[in-house]
């Protein structure tokens, strides 16, 4: 399958990790918009949230484990951090693989909705 994060997944594609066991893989954003930017991925195909089925919620909790884990790693659990899934066209999810951005290290300002460029 032509998946970026397959592709990660599969060693394909380097990428640096944070950690990492046999239903999930953290890894750092290519293009960190935080001084903390990592990725949250299960190595299942699932192509988005929308696509998340019944069978997948054990995962989807294993995908919150492993966000809680890597923030205490990354030293921003005590000063916080936001987990954020990009849906579809209007959330602005560029690959199609489900993964969730964990942001910290820094005060990140309230939650703005609508940008201009879109609006
Ligand atoms: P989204 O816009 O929610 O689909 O997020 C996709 C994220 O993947 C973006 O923040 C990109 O910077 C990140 N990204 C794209 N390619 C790579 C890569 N090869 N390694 C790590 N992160 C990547
Ligand atoms: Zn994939």
């Amino acid at each position: 399958m032509d998946c970026l994060f397959c592709k990660i997944v599969n060693g394909d594609i380097p990428s640096k990790k944070v950690l990492e066991n046999d239903k999930v893989l953290v890894f750092h954003d290519i293009q960190p918009a935080a001084p903390v930017h990592v990725l949250v991925i299960p190595k299942k195909h699932i192509a988005s949230m929308n696509d998340v089925q019944g069978e997948d919620y054990e995962l989807i909790g294993e995908i919150h484990k492993a966000a809680q884990e890597a923030a205490a790693q990354l030293g921003i659990a005590e000063s916080g951090y936001r987990l954020i899934n990009n849906c579809g066209r209007d959330g602005e999810q560029t690959v199609h693989h489900l993964h969730y951005h964990v942001l910290g290290g820094a005060r990140l300002g309230a939650l703005t909705g609508i940008s201009n460029s879109h609006a």
